[in-house]
């Protein structure tokens, strides 16, 4: 028997007991978004709940547990938990040190326009992903940005997320409600973007993009907007 924890928090979830399957919900570029379907968590009235048109949820400082409201996916009543959000357990072993998030930065109301305007900051790409723990396609895309920044492809680039439930007001600068949402920054100041081909609101992109173009149009947007320093250069 063994119980399954958190990975950020460490939290207890879920006992083996209450593991009915393993289901995958979607798959985006080679990740998988897959989840245990369980009966019950140990204590959900304490987690964090959500609740958005076609599921509804719990979770703690990472993206924990859903259900569907519509049954999309077959899944039925059961409760969906993210598998790369837990961690197995035996009973009577320690927990694992528990994972960090990666080196992504979260801004909040009190650093986000800091940020953007820091000397250190200037003549680098800002891309800030507006998102919720709960959004699958916003997980996708943190996959995606991990892969980038662990192959050190965008060098040019720093990547920031901005939770938009924590954040409101933020959120609320743009005609925007729909998520991912990315909006770019060059020299302290937003750069617009209307991208053919892409679903763009008040110069950001709305909706999960693959890695691939993702990849190709920052760094088409670097070579563009760093032109004039390396004339100079
Ligand atoms: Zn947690």
């Amino acid at each position: 028997m063994s119980t399954f924890h958190c990975t950020s928090c460490g939290r207890a979830i879920f006992r083996s007991e209450a593991l009915l399957q393993r289901v995958t919900l979607s798959s985006f570029e080679g990740h998988r978004a897959e989840c245990y379907a369980i009966r019950e968590a140990i204590d959900e009235d304490s987690l964090r709940r959500y609740d958005v048109s076609l599921h509804e949820g719990w979770y703690c400082c990472r993206f924990i547990m859903m259900r569907m409201v519509q049954d999309k996916f077959g899944t039925g009543d059961d409760l969906l938990v993210y598998s790369d959000a837990v961690v197995e357990v035996a009973d009577g072993q320690a927990p694992p040190a528990l994972a960090s998030r990666g080196s992504v930065v979260k801004l909040g109301k009190r650093d986000h326009d800091a940020v953007i305007s820091a000397p250190a900051n200037q003549d680098k790409l800002l891309v800030v992903k507006h998102g919720a723990i709960w959004c699958p396609p916003c997980r996708h895309m943190d996959v995606i940005i991990s892969r980038l920044i662990e192959r050190k492809a965008l060098p040019e680039v720093r990547f920031f997320e901005l939770d938009t439930d924590e954040e409101p007001e933020i959120a609320a600068r743009f005609n925007n409600r729909a998520i991912p949402f990315f909006t770019f920054y060059y020299g302290g100041r937003q750069v617009k973007v209307d991208v053919r081909g892409a679903h763009c609101v008040d110069g950001g992109i709305v909706g999960a993009i693959p890695e691939q173009a993702l990849f190709t149009f920052c760094q088409t947007l670097v070579d563009r907007l760093g032109k004039p320093d390396r004339r100079t250069a």
